[in-house]
């Protein structure tokens, strides 16, 4: 069965939500840097690079299966924060707006009785809850820690 437009159509939607996420992440990366949390910088480089990854997955389901991927214009994403919180408190903002979005393109997919893409896309779901949670710990950590021991949840980071 290939992939309806309308589900081939919302999969590109989220494509380009990938790679938004991949590049707000390595901006997140530069501002840590650039702040000398290299451990940081280094732990958003790679949650860049995992979003990148899930817009490749996406594009090759979409190929597999009939659909039509497009590599859209990315919109441009935020360069400055407050403070580091407030860096990590926004990324496990943006993980639970993704996890958002993927349950609708489950919701989607479900109206459009394609079986095999609700469980392609369950993998996100569940990759969703360990995303969640691994942001919601860096601000835990953060939090329990205090701002005058961030170099030391800054070497935890850099071992990732
Ligand atoms: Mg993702």
């Amino acid at each position: 069965m290939n992939l309806s437009k309308k589900l081939s159509d919302a999969l590109n939607q989220q494509i380009n939500e990938e790679m938004w996420s991949s590049n707000l992440y390595l901006s997140m990366s530069v501002y840590f840097d650039k702040m000398g949390l290299t451990g940081f910088a280094h732990w958003m480089k790679k949650q860049s690079q995992e979003e990148l990854e899930h817009a490749y997955e996406m594009i090759d389901w979409s190929v597999k299966r009939g659909g039509n991927p497009e590599i859209g214009q990315v919109n441009v994403v935020p360069t400055g924060w407050g403070s580091p919180l407030e860096v990590i408190e926004h990324v496990y903002k943006h993980e639970v707006h993704v996890s958002e979005a993927i349950d609708k393109l489950v919701d989607i997919a479900s109206a459009e009785k394609d079986k095999a893409t609700q469980d392609f896309l369950w993998g996100f779901v569940r990759e969703q809850v360990e995303e969640e949670e691994s942001a919601q710990k860096v601000v835990e950590r953060f939090k329990l820690l205090g701002e005058k021991n961030v170099a030391f949840l800054d070497m935890e980071l850099g071992k990732r």
